[in-house]
């Protein structure tokens, strides 16, 4: 495995002279992109940093990037990153992350649930030596006890499964400094579970508790089935464990079929008895077959991470970045290592 050079220590920036970088994907979400505009602007405003904002729509096919370019005409200092479909969230991000030149980046929900009135804190600790200033989510305003109640037990068998432990409660709300944002460019997995990369980088860390918001305006874009989904792709991406439980089930099964069978003969030969009937058989080869469907599954799950890695597509496409209203440049650079920008 190479190493990456991440340089040796972090420098505490002066007051005034740096940059933050602060990046929003974002996915049909006309109705909460204004406010999410103005609180962020009057933060930023006040905190008197150099600052520029990212919006990287994600495929948006409602108004949302008309509504941003109509908001955000009086200013230079956003950016709107289109992509060319709908790539999901952690690719989103990506895009957002290759874009930033910021010393310090953070990543918002354009949904207001990440308060921005917390960057303030967030730079404060940045600056005090922090790498990573991760938020951890204390009270989820707006979730019901079944989401609250999976995401707790999610982070439990993440934790459990996979090293690097991954924060618990910690989502993508974070302030990452340059050298983690490089750093972080530099892994080129295409399966980008972001909780498993954040952790496996390392750096300082420091954890900032907040009470989650209820959602400003519009909907959330995940349901059980896609966080499920998203749930098992962070444990396959970052853990091989359930291959050596597989493993470890599939010889307990056949240890204990195995003395079953001895048991059958044993008792034939020196009591006689019959071979018992047709039922526990079918118990048997239901229970055996069942574990080796799952584990055949399990090992498919692999197999296909390996096959979507070594396809080497980008992380996402590019179709344009806006940088001040009717002005769309191509960006040649985009797709993240893939170099491909299509217009
Ligand atoms: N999002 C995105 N691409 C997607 C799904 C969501 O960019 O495919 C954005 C969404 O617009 C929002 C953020 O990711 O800014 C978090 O999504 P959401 O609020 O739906 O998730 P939740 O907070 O319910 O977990
Ligand atoms: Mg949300």
């Amino acid at each position: 495995m190479s190493t990456i050079q991440t340089g040796s220590k972090a420098e505490p920036p002066d007051a005034g002279a740096v940059k933050l970088s602060i990046i929003i994907p974002f996915l049909n979400e006309q109705e909460v992109l204004p406010h999410c505009h103005a609180r962020l602007s009057s933060v930023l405003n006040v905190m008197g940093e150099q600052y520029e904002i990212l919006y990287v729509d994600d495929g948006s096919s409602d108004d949302s990037v008309a509504t941003l370019v109509n908001i955000t005409r009086e200013s230079t200092k956003t950016k709107i990153i289109r992509l060319s479909r709908n790539f999901g969230k952690e690719a989103a991000m990506s895009a957002g992350l290759a874009h930033a030149s910021g010393d310090a980046v953070i990543v918002l929900d354009a949904d207001l649930q990440d308060p921005p009135e917390l960057i303030p804190d967030m730079v404060t600790a940045w600056k005090a030596g922090a790498d990573i200033v991760a938020m951890r989510r204390r009270f989820r305003d707006g979730e019901g006890w079944f989401k609250r109640l999976s995401a707790y037990a999610f982070y439990r068998i993440l934790n459990r499964l996979s090293r690097p432990a991954v924060p618990s409660d910690t989502g993508d709300f974070r302030l990452m400094s340059r050298r983690v944002v490089d750093t972080l460019l530099q892994l080129r997995e295409r399966c980008r579970y972001m909780k498993g990369l954040y952790a496996w980088i390392g750096f300082p860390t420091t954890i900032i508790e907040y009470d989650r918001e209820r959602r400003a305006a519009g909907k959330t874009k995940w349901n059980y089935l896609s966080l499920l989904g998203l749930a098992f792709e962070g444990i396959t991406s970052f853990s091989t464990k359930p291959l050596r439980c597989a493993t470890i089930i599939g010889a307990f099964a056949a240890l204990l079929g195995g003395s079953f069978g001895f048991w059958i003969i044993f008792k034939t030969i020196f009591f006689g008895e019959d071979v018992p009937g047709y039922p526990s058989m079918i118990a048997a080869i239901t229970l055996l077959s069942g574990i080796q469907l799952l584990t055949i599954g399990l090992l498919g799950e692999y197999v296909g991470k390996t096959y979507i890695e070594a396809k080497q597509r980008p992380v996402y496409v590019v179709r344009d970045v806006i940088e001040s209203p009717l002005q769309s440049i191509v960006d040649p650079t985009a797709g993240n290592g893939g170099g491909i920008a299509y217009y």
